[in-house]
């Protein structure tokens, strides 16, 4: 299965740290590639910068054409998860989902929001999901919508060419480095 999360509304400034833990938690959690709607060369350099230290070859681009982005996702036939306190709750669609994510080659693209997202992407989104109906953030959002797609299997990904790798422990800290 490819995931992509696309990240909409990001502001110059304002949403730097959020957009790139979003690219972080997405890298981390088993998706592909982030695209954001907007230009941020800070943020796609971070994100870069802990792929080429960390491993894995996850990809970001910036100053993409969401509307179009979406289309052609469509069009090829991938599936859009939009994520919204508004949407339905997880816990109601996740088994759709997950039924969809079986099959052959398939694809989602992970929609998260900044400020308020236009409504044509509920229109266009083949599930609207609330983690929880409540307002809280992006980044919890994306994460937890990814643990329940792939049901915990994403917290144990290899990460290829890694140059640092954690070798896990109770206590201390301990890290392989291959420079
Ligand atoms: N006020 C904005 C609105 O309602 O259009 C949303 C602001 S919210 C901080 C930013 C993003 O976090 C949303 O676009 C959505 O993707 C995500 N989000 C926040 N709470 C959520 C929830 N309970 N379930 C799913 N996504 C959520």
């Amino acid at each position: 299965m490819e995931i992509v999360v696309l990240r909409l509304g990001h502001r110059l400034e304002r949403d730097k740290r959020i957009t790139t833990h979003v690219g972080l938690v997405a890298r981390a959690l088993g998706a592909s590639g982030m695209i954001l709607a907007s230009e941020d060369k800070g943020v796609e350099r971070s994100i870069k910068e802990v792929t080429r230290r960390w491993g894995g070859d996850f990809f970001v681009q910036t100053d993409v054409k969401w509307r179009e982005a979406l289309k052609k996702w469509k069009k090829e036939g991938g599936k859009v998860c939009h994520l919204t306190m508004y949407g339905e709750n997880i816990l109601d669609v996740i088994e759709e989902i997950k039924k969809e994510a079986k099959k052959d080659k398939a694809r989602i693209m992970v929609v998260v929001g900044a400020e308020k997202v236009p409504y044509d992407v509920f229109e266009a989104a083949d599930w609207n999901i609330a983690l929880s109906n409540q307002p809280h953030s992006e980044i919890a959002a994306l994460a937890l919508f990814l643990d329940y797609l792939q049901q915990g299997k994403e917290l144990k990904t290899k990460f290829e060419h890694a140059k640092r790798e954690i070798v896990p422990k109770r206590r201390g800290k301990e890290v392989r480095i291959r420079e």
